[in-house]
């Protein structure tokens, strides 16, 4: 099936959609956004620096009506939500947003009810807008590198002021692999500083619940769950956090989640694999002293 991916040039969030165009065709063709060299082996690709989804909307939609794309996939980001929208409708096309699998047959996978349930659809209209969670999928080496076309910016809807980059230390929570989260347990903005101590030796990055963020402790980037982001370490470590079901719905691909709470009954234990029932200043000092043992 003629396959493009819509994406910014950055290899992890790439090499995902990669390996799921590959349940589509051998090789899909890409519209690259933004700056810097595309990695890996593509059909046709096409490069735009543009990457204000409603500034890339009607240019866009153009192309892949030119070309007859059947398959379109982005990821679930800021991006690819911006985008999947505005372009099902201008190619008449049918949306499914955050797909976590792709079966044979065209059988595609998403959560339901804040993650608690699967849904499995199959959609015969075409052309079909996938945008794709992170972390779900296996990364392509993406191999080679491929020449880009460069296409003729349209008419700026949004006119782009001032740039402000967001100061972010170490690995995006997206990307990592261990992530220790407070929540309003924590206290304290000062607080959080301890559990930057667990992340720290084991690579990890620190996150919050919606919680802490209303606090004031820590910025709404950090926040995990249905209205931040969505994340799928190998080890979630959940400090002070009570386990909502909205910060749940952000875990719900983590493989071992630890929980820190001083509450017995507190609904996180649901989720947990291990859990300490302690007042997490005692807990958390105690981590810290062992991985500066073991680590
Ligand atoms: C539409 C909507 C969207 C939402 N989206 C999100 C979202 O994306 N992410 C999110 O997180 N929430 C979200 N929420 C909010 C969610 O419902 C909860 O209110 C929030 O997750 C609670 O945060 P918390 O667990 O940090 O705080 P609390 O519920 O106040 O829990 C604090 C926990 O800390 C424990 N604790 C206290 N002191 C200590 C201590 N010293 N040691 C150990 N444990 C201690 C307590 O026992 C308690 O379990 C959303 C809500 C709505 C309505």
């Amino acid at each position: 099936m003629k396959t493009v991916i819509i994406e910014i040039m950055d290899p992890n969030r790439l090499g995902e959609l990669v390996t799921v165009s590959k349940k589509f065709c051998d090789t899909p063709d890409i519209i690259a956004l933004g700056k810097g060299d595309l990695p890996g082996t593509f059909g046709k690709a096409f490069h735009t620096s543009e990457t204000i989804s409603a500034n890339l909307v009607s240019d866009i939609s153009e192309l892949l009506k030119k070309e007859g794309y059947e398959i379109i996939i982005m990821s679930a980001t800021t991006i690819g939500t911006g985008l999947a929208g505005p372009l099902a409708v201008r190619l008449s096309g049918s949306l499914i947003s955050e797909v976590t699998g792709v079966l044979p047959d065209l059988v595609i996978e998403r959560p339901l009810y804040g993650a608690k349930a699967v849904m499995q659809c199959k959609i015969e209209k075409k052309p079909l807008i996938l945008t794709v969670r992170r972390k779900y999928f296996e990364k392509d080496m993406l191999e080679g590198t491929t020449e880009t076309i460069e296409l003729p910016g349209g008419p700026e809807k949004v006119i782009l002021l001032a740039e402000k980059e967001e100061k972010q230390e170490g690995i995006p929570l997206e990307d990592a692999d261990v992530i220790v989260t407070g929540g309003r347990g924590i206290g304290n903005a000062e607080n959080f500083a301890m559990l930057q101590d667990v992340a720290a030796p084991l690579n990890g990055a620190v996150g919050a619940s919606r919680g802490a963020v209303d606090e004031g402790w820590m910025p709404p980037t950090f926040q995990i769950g249905q209205t931040g982001k969505i994340v799928a370490p190998s080890v979630y470590f959940a400090v002070g956090v009570s386990g909502a079901s909205q910060h749940l719905a952000g875990i719900a691909n983590a493989k071992c989640v630890v929980a820190i709470n001083k509450d017995e009954e507190a609904n996180i234990f649901n989720r947990a694999r291990f859990g300490i029932v302690m007042d997490y200043k005692k807990a958390v000092p105690a981590l810290i002293d062992l991985l500066k043992k073991e680590v």
